[in-house]
């Protein structure tokens, strides 16, 4: 995906990551260039060019103008790069872990700098990773696992159950975003599997929800076990999903528990 960067010098360009090394490449050549070939020649030394004609050696303060100026460059496009380069699901479950570690232990990053980061967003997003979870008030997953606006594309609804739309939303965020992880989270005390495993008539529609959930529930399990082996489940269904399946994505379940804030990775 293309996207505009501008040069500390004001010059923009549109370019994706492929476009980014070919110009890291180039401003690196021009900087070796400056910095070995033209100040090892002496004053009078001649410099071929490609026409026939020579030039004469550049001045020294032209030369470390030059040097300056290709080296900003050579910095800047490597932060593009950088800041560019997919992460991969590894490093983001490790970013995941250790936001619920801070967040089980009180121990929050700074949330000071909201302003700033929605100016930076406001030109993209490239969230880390995908969170599949159940709407309860009490499982915000960006609260949960202590994440900052943009980390992560999250998919909310009761019983975190999988259908056509989500699995669009998920498509959307693993091909257009280019997230590399989806965590489906079930959590503890969940009403939907509560209400799926005690069977019974349900009203409006609900009963499309327990529809989706029932499959999940073995009776002589507790609603906790049955709500790991629902996320375990719902997992499954979005790990065969071709769009996934074909950028290799990871998708694993995990189960947060209300009390301790724990989240268990399965
Ligand atoms: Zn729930």
């Amino acid at each position: 995906m293309k996207k505009h960067y501008t040069f500390s010098t004001g010059e923009t360009i549109e370019a994706d990551l492929d476009d980014l090394r070919r110009l890291l490449a180039e401003n690196q050549q021009y900087l070796d260039n400056y910095e070995e070939v033209y100040s090892s020649l002496e004053d009078d030394d001649y410099i071929a060019r490609g026409n026939g004609f020579c030039d004469r050696k550049y001045s020294d303060d032209f030369i470390e103008g030059q040097i300056e100026k290709y080296s900003q460059r050579v910095k800047e496009i490597n932060g593009w790069i950088e800041n560019n380069k997919r992460m991969d699901a590894h490093q983001a479950i490790v970013l995941l872990k250790e936001g619920n570690a801070r967040f089980v232990s009180g121990q929050l990053a700074p949330k000071d700098h909201y302003a700033e980061d929605r100016l930076k967003l406001s030109e993209g997003q490239h969230p880390f990773a995908v969170v599949l979870c159940c709407s309860d008030s009490r499982v915000s997953p960006e609260i949960l696992f202590d994440q900052q606006l943009g980390d992560l594309f999250v998919i909310r609804n009761a019983g975190n159950v999988v259908y056509e739309d989500v699995l669009g939303s998920i498509e959307y965020a693993v091909e257009h975003l280019e997230s590399p992880l989806v965590v489906v989270l079930g959590h503890s005390s969940c009403g939907a599997v509560t209400a799926a495993c005690q069977g019974g008539e349900l009203p409006g529609h609900l009963v499309d929800i327990a529809k989706r959930i029932k499959p999940s529930i073995i009776s002589d399990c507790c609603i906790n076990d049955n709500a790991r082996r629902h996320a375990e489940r719902m997992a499954q269904l979005v790990r065969e999903n071709p769009i996934v399946e074909h950028l290799e994505v990871t998708v694993v379940a995990a189960f947060y528990d209300l009390t301790s804030g724990v989240v268990e990775w399965m």
